[in-house]
């Protein structure tokens, strides 16, 4: 757990106690503040309150007085739709918000206390697609590189919940996060892509796009990696390079090289390769890299190698690290192959974009896909389609799905079980039965990892 000073004298409400609000009401009390805890669920509330935290509820006048921030965890709606309730009574009464984030990045760049003793760099990287895997590649090749690092953020470690930030942090943020942060100023930032998701908690695209953009914004940037490939990447480049100059900028592109060859990195053929002054100045081939198969791997490897060069790797260091990479589970993860064919865990694909990278990946595709569909609902599922043998519906979604793929071979079969069975029993040898859903997973599961080991259970099941 990380101390954040000496904070002797400060109060924080800590509002939504899963795992980063809990972190941050450890790091804060361990600072000496005066630390409350609430969460508008009252089962939440119960097993904080076993676990030694002390609530205190806002809607008593006394917990809101004095208050020098309510620190907000990322499942609390701060705005849009609504704000929360307990957000809007802090509202009202005038009282800043923050999260984990903001306090990290404040007690090291405002207050120098964790920079004491510490030269480490901070990596941040957010985008629509991607973010996790990214942040596990770039921890992965700067550690197989004899470097120092590790990471946290959204990608399963709160960042208070860090032992130590000697040598580097990779941070994944997402644009929750990045909203609500009053201080978010990393050495290094990186913005994969950008297609629309949460618009609801961000009161549109714009919102979405313009939260992500606040990683850019710090006066520690000095290196800035930005995917290219959609307008919204293209603009932030431009601005980015105004801001920091060019040298510090790296454009990523994984389908026209020509965007990147001022300064970047493009991919193909399964060949990544870094431009300068519109010359190439080094090639990796990616094809060793078993856990980094299709174009969205490419980008991932394409930002992860940018944001390694800007911190001094060499080519060849990341490429040979690049190798080792396990790769993260509900992600193209392959669950066996079973008399011929073959099981991909993608679970995490709560979109239709994510989903669309898996399609595209395969050939003869059983697709299990719905849970609860997000606006748009495929829509913007553009490419891939042709690989699908067939769909295999499920969730709340299965209707809307159903409607958007006809005249595409479907069935409607309500719950994973369900759709195992049925896609397995239609399978012959050379299918790929992928879950990729294209849809949140919260109709029914906890989250997406419950559904992807859900979806590894029943083929286990099936296949003894
Ligand atoms: P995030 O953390 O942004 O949700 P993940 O790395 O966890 O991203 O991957 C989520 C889903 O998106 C997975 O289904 C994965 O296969 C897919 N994906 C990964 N990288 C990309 C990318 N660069 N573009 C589009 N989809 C991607």
């Amino acid at each position: 757990m990380l101390s954040l000073g000496n904070l002797a004298g400060k109060k924080y409400l800590v509002l939504g106690l899963g795992r980063s609000g809990r972190a941050a009401f450890r790091s804060l009390e361990a600072s000496g503040a005066e630390v409350h805890a609430w969460d508008d669920d009252c089962q939440a509330r119960e097993l904080a309150a076993a676990d030694g935290l002390s609530l205190s509820d806002p809607k008593l006048p006394d917990t809101l007085a004095d208050l020098k921030a309510v620190v907000v965890s990322p499942g609390v709606p701060h705005l849009y739709p609504e704000p929360s309730k307990t957000v809007a009574l802090a509202l009202d009464a005038g009282i800043p918000l923050n999260n984990d984030i903001g306090l990290f990045f404040s007690a090291i760049r405002n207050d120098g206390i964790l920079s004491a003793g510490a030269a480490g760099q901070i990596i941040a990287v957010t985008g629509s697609n991607g973010k996790s895997t990214t942040t596990a590649l770039i921890n992965h090749v700067l550690n197989a590189s004899g470097r120092e690092s590790r990471a946290a953020g959204n990608i399963g470690k709160a960042v208070l919940e860090l032992s130590g930030i000697e040598g580097f942090v990779v941070l994944e943020i997402s644009s929750y996060q990045a909203e609500l942060a009053q201080c978010l100023d990393p050495d290094i930032a990186v913005f994969l892509n950008f297609s629309p998701d949460h618009v609801e908690r961000h009161g549109g695209q714009g919102g979405y796009f313009a939260a992500k953009t606040n990683l850019f914004g710090g006066n520690s940037l000095h290196s800035g990696v930005i995917g290219v490939d959609e307008p919204e990447g293209r603009f932030l480049a431009a601005r980015v390079e105004g801001r920091i100059g060019q040298p510090g900028t790296s454009r990523i592109s994984v389908v026209d090289a020509s965007r990147a060859v001022r300064a970047g990195v493009s991919c193909r053929n399964g060949v990544l390769v870094e431009y300068r002054d519109g010359r190439e100045i080094s090639s990796i081939d990616l094809s060793g890299c078993t856990n980094l198969q299709g174009t969205h791997n490419q980008q991932n490897a394409c930002a992860a190698y940018s944001a390694c060069r800007s911190v001094g790797l060499a080519s060849d260091e990341i490429a040979a690290a690049m190798t080792s990479f396990p790769g993260l589970a509900h992600r193209m993860q392959l669950v066996g192959n079973f008399r011929g064919i073959q099981c991909v865990n993608d679970s995490k694909a709560t979109n239709a974009k994510s989903a669309e990278m898996a399609l595209r990946s395969f050939r003869r595709i059983r697709w299990i896909a719905g849970g609860l569909g997000k606006e748009g609902g495929l829509s913007s599922l553009t490419e891939g389609l042709e690989n699908v043998e067939k769909a295999y519906l499920i969730g709340r979604s299965a209707d809307e799905f159903a409607a958007w793929l006809e005249p595409l071979n479907h069935e409607i079969c309500g719950d994973m079980a369900n759709a195992v069975k049925k896609a397995f029993s239609d399978a012959v040898p050379g299918d790929t039965i992928l879950l990729s859903p294209a849809a949140a997973s919260f109709d029914q599961y906890q989250d997406f990892e419950r559904r992807g080991e859900h979806f590894v259970r029943e083929i286990q099941n099936l296949t003894g």
